[in-house]
């Protein structure tokens, strides 16, 4: 491991990126769900190996999900990290509140302490996990009888999208957004009618979160093997995106700076790593090992054309961030 990581050290070279650090993370059996994530969110020595062990005890006794030595899946383990982020940081932030003139701890630097000018403590704290991957969905139902758009904004932290065999994540987000109709069992309550009516609904991209984080939705329930089952489809996912379904119809410009991949052909046994690009660099993270990598290597988790291909390292969480338009 000390050799892996030196031997980073000397690809980079020069080139290391000031202060920065690459640490490898010890799995303890069955934690690298949470190690693959941990990478992406985490960063005196520049390389090495870092045992998590006092973070996983703290997640096993907060969380029975994750206390087995089963297969944990990482979407649903960075979900719960986001959202007891949040919970943890709105908690200090109300603490700091209270406190009336806390001039003398200067320990929170990364709260909005000098809030809103209304004190109104219904208003929920805009925390970092906010900033970085909030964004709001409109969901648009339109009443086919009296013609009436209903609008309905709901925040998300990410977004997850059904796929299809050879596919691209652009048309995933255009099956998202497509239109839908309500009919038959599944009608619409229209205010203005009052009544259940026929309807047409779309979502849309209201804000656009500064870094967009996309779930494949690789595991389904396959209702005649009465199991999961992972869906190695081939998915292409660009190094730049350009989200379309945006409310305004405005484009807006991605850089993919992460990939979270499963490797493996079911959803009960498997392993994570993840590729993240740092200072213009692509890095290779499994477990305890940090590599040096291309970008060509993000093709390689595309998924494959054909079911029974060996290829079962597979894209499964994509990080996005927004660009600022040059044009
Ligand atoms: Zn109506």
């Amino acid at each position: 491991m000390g050799a892996a990581s030196s031997r980073l050290e000397k690809a980079l070279g020069e080139q290391f990126p000031e202060g920065e650090r690459y640490f490898g993370l010890e799995n303890f059996g069955n934690t690298c769900y949470c190690n693959s994530v941990l990478q992406i969110s985490n960063q005196k020595k520049k390389t090495g190996v870092i045992a998590p062990k006092r973070f996983i005890q703290r997640l096993k006794k907060q969380n029975e999900l994750f206390r087995s030595y089963m297969h944990q899946d990482a979407h649903e383990f960075l979900n719960f990290l986001l959202n007891e982020l949040v919970d943890i940081l709105e908690k200090e932030c109300k603490a700091n509140k209270e406190t009336p003139q806390n001039s003398s701890s200067n320990k929170s630097s990364n709260g909005p302490i000098n809030g809103q000018p209304n004190g109104s403590h219904k208003e929920p704290e805009t925390t970092w996990v906010h900033k970085c991957f909030q964004g709001i969905l409109t969901n648009q139902t339109k009443c086919l009888r009296c013609e009436t758009v209903t609008d309905r904004d709901e925040t998300f932290l990410d977004l997850s999208l059904d796929i299809e065999q050879n596919s691209s994540i652009t048309s995933c987000l255009k099956n998202f957004s497509s239109t839908e109709t309500l009919n038959a069992e599944d009608k619409f309550f229209c205010d203005k009618c009052c009544s259940l009516q026929e309807a047409q609904k779309r979502m849309k991209i209201k804000k656009q979160p500064n870094i967009l984080v996309i779930h494949l939705k690789r595991f389904k329930y396959i209702e005649q093997l009465g199991r999961y089952k992972k869906l190695t489809y081939r998915v292409v996912f660009p190094l730049e995106l350009k989200l379309m379904n945006t409310v305004d119809n405005s484009d807006l410009e991605y850089s993919l700076f992460a990939v979270l991949v499963h490797v493996g052909s079911g959803p009960n046994h498997g392993h994570y790593i993840s590729v993240v690009k740092s200072h213009n660099h692509w890095l290779f993270f499994d477990d305890e090992t940090v590599e040096m990598t291309d970008e060509s290597m993000v093709q390689t988790f595309f998924g494959s054309a054909q079911e029974f291909s060996g290829n079962t390292d597979n894209g499964y969480i994509l990080f996005y961030e927004s660009v600022a338009k040059t044009s």
